[in-house]
């Protein structure tokens, strides 16, 4: 055999090097309490947008431009300061490949979303994480004194994930005046639950980007839509890296109504958090241990037998997530929380689930 015929092609050793992350999104005709999206329906006006898209609108290329100003000025910022992207994941993707190079470090509190590091582990940089203490608060003073003069991105999210807690205003000030040299990436995916924001902000400080998503609130996590906030000046190297066509022309077409109908937006993030503080009730009730949330999930204790109360729930028709591989949190299991009708069945579920725990 000559030598050209055995050869093959090899992926980047960094590539080679990637952990692989395959989300458990299989089988999830139950109540959907595992990746923290809404768990009813998006705005009937965005689905009344769909059904008026035509075949001939589909042959053309998406143009993001004139929607993306709609939305910088729904959010009170310049069009050149704001990106659309497929989800946030795209952003965070994007943003670590404009500003990570060799040699690099990326600041991560963890536990945190996971793909933080797994668009990180793509680049030449490397991860460098400040673990939360047993309460999980956001670990300031220990993820200021990690700022080296190496760190080009730090990357937050807030609230965070899995754990529900989130980091002041001053304190996220105070990080991005300490490290000039790095993108402070603010994800506000969880943000119409948490009511604070850096967005007015964007701009003024230097080096504060912000994330937001349609994904959670809005429940349009199947278009893939969100976007990335950023001072003009460097947004204009995240613009080179970032297809023009990742954000596709349905998501285009239904964004402005989606924003439009604050009323269902409002409805559904109030019933969210009406059904979390009843959740949080259910949980104290049968002695399971929870973390503080500012999001629409809630971070729980169940110990040992985590993988059997994921199990057993399923069993009842709950989805949870199992977070025992993060960082930090072996035997801590994540239950999003649904509209008030969807948490009191899940509460009942959680205490018969318990029952038998206990019981056998
Ligand atoms: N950031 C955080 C903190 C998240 O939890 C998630 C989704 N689980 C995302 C970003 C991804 O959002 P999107 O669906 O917009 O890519």
């Amino acid at each position: 055999m000559s030598e050209t015929t055995t050869m093959r092609p090899a992926p980047r050793a960094r590539v080679k090097a990637m952990p692989e992350y395959h989300p458990p999104l299989g089988s999830r005709d139950a109540l959907r309490l595992d990746f923290n999206e809404n768990t009813l329906a998006c705005s009937t006006k965005v689905r009344e947008v769909l059904g008026k898209i035509s075949a001939g609108a589909l042959t053309r290329y998406p143009e993001r431009g004139p929607v993306e100003a709609l939305v910088a000025a729904r959010l009170g910022r310049r069009p050149e300061e704001v990106a659309l992207t497929n989800g946030v994941d795209e952003a965070i993707h994007v943003l670590f490949e404009a500003f990570l190079e060799e040699g690099d470090e990326l600041l991560l509190p963890v536990p945190t979303y996971t793909m933080y590091e797994i668009y990180a582990a793509a680049t030449d940089a490397k991860a460098v994480t400040v673990l939360a203490d047993d309460d999980l608060a956001f670990p300031f003073e220990r993820l200021m004194a990690a700022i080296t003069a190496r760190t080009k991105v730090i990357a937050i999210a807030n609230p965070n994930s899995p754990s529900g807690t989130s980091a002041t205003r001053e304190q996220l000030l105070a990080i991005a005046e300490r490290a000039p040299q790095a993108v402070v990436l603010v994800d506000e995916a969880y943000y119409h639950f948490h009511g604070e924001t850096l967005m007015d902000l964007v701009g003024t400080i230097p080096n504060l980007f912000v994330a937001r998503t349609f994904s959670k609130a809005y429940g349009l996590a199947g278009l893939r839509l969100g976007l990335l906030a950023g001072p003009e000046e460097l947004m204009r190297w995240v613009r080179r890296v970032l297809s023009p066509y990742s954000v596709n022309s349905l998501a285009l077409a239904c964004l402005p109504a989606a924003m439009e109908d604050t009323e269902y937006l409002d409805w559904y993030v109030a019933d969210v958090l009406a059904a979390r503080t009843e959740f949080e009730a259910a949980l104290d009730a049968v002695g399971v241990r929870r973390w503080p949330s500012r999001a629409n999930f809630v971070l729980v204790d169940i110990g040992a037998r985590h993988a059997e109360f994921v199990n057993r729930m399923r069993a009842e028709g709950v989805l949870v997530r199992d977070r025992s591989n993060d960082p930090g949190c072996e035997g801590r299991v994540r239950v999003t929380i649904g509209t008030r009708e969807q948490m009191g069945y899940a509460g009942e579920a959680l205490e018969r689930t318990m029952q038998v725990l206990g019981a056998s």
